[in-house]
């Protein structure tokens, strides 16, 4: 199956997990994907080490993706941030605004992705294709839906290339997203995130938190296998490959996966998918 992927990392802490990262890339080189991306700390916390990372996968011959996250930066940081991309021959972000952690106080120059969006445009012109995220379950600040709607609007027409979802496990509602925003006039690509599943009970501390909604039917049966890990990951393998398939033949321009740096699983998914 000629389906476009793309694969996204987080920046190791220790040396031992760059070393890791680096045989994680090695095997999922064979799924040729069109970009490997690497998360950003809000605040610029991993600025060095997401850079360190981006040039390592460039230098490996891919495309590389490094996510920027605007919230607490001032201008001046995110220009320097984007001289050094430029210099290292990036061609693609992710922009974001970013979460701080509860108690910083210094929101800084940005308050929201649009900002970050219409800054790298105005100072780099064309020069980056820019990702930015979506929520098809909403964001979980947005009070209402539509809210959400306009935002997600605005962030696009202020210069977005193409979009990425938050990780969901019910299509309808990626479905029903794309509709609404057909309707509002958005026509670039909106690419699922997928988030394979290793550990439900990780899953769910991390859905809680921003807002992924686990249906009651799937979190039963998770439940029910208790530590049985085996039976965990052939049931996550089970429904996330269903997902993907259905995204694809309802017609979602490719996935974007959340490795959580290991590849076991969206290698095995992938295989199951024919790519
Ligand atoms: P925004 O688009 O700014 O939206 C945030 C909230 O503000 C929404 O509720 C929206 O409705 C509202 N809003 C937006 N614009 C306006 C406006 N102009 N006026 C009023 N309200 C507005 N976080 C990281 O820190 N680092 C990462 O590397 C990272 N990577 C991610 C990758 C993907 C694909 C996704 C989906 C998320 C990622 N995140 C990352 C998490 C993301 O930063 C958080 O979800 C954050 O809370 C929102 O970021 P955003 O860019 O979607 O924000």
């Amino acid at each position: 199956m000629n389906t476009e992927i793309s694969i996204e990392f987080f920046p190791p802490q220790t040396p031992e997990g760059v070393e890791k990262l680096r045989a994680v890339r090695e095997k999922l080189a064979v799924l040729k994907p069109e970009f490997f991306s690497v998360t950003f700390g809000a605040g610029g916390s991993t600025r060095e080490r997401t850079f360190a990372v981006v040039k390592e996968i460039a230098a490996e011959g891919f495309n590389a993706a490094p996510h920027l996250s605007c919230i607490g930066s001032t201008r001046q940081n995110i220009r320097d941030i984007l001289n050094d991309y430029r210099s290292a021959g990036i061609r693609r972000i992710v922009a974001l605004r970013g979460d701080l952690p509860s108690g910083t106080a210094e929101a800084g120059e940005f308050r929201y992705a649009n900002e970050l969006v219409e800054f790298i445009r105005k100072e780099t012109g064309d020069h980056f294709r820019l990702e930015v995220a979506a929520y098809p379950e909403w964001h979980p600040q947005a009070r209402f839906p539509r809210d959400d709607l306009a935002n997600f609007v605005r962030k696009v027409k202020a210069g977005a290339d193409s979009a990425i979802t938050q990780y969901f496990y019910n299509a309808d509602a990626y479905f029903h997203f794309v509709d609404e925003v057909r309707a509002l006039g958005v026509d670039i690509p909106i690419v699922p995130g997928i988030m394979p599943i290793a550990s439900f009970s990780k899953l769910a501390r991390f859905s809680d938190a921003c807002g992924a909604e686990l249906p009651r039917w799937m979190r039963r049966k998770f439940e029910g296998l208790g530590d049985d890990t085996d039976a965990i990951r052939a049931f996550g393998l089970d429904i996330v490959t269903e997902l993907c398939e259905r995204l694809l033949a309802g017609g979602a321009p490719g996935l974007h996966f959340y490795s959580m740096n290991q590849s076991a699983l969206t290698l095995e998914i992938c295989k199951r998918l024919g790519i």
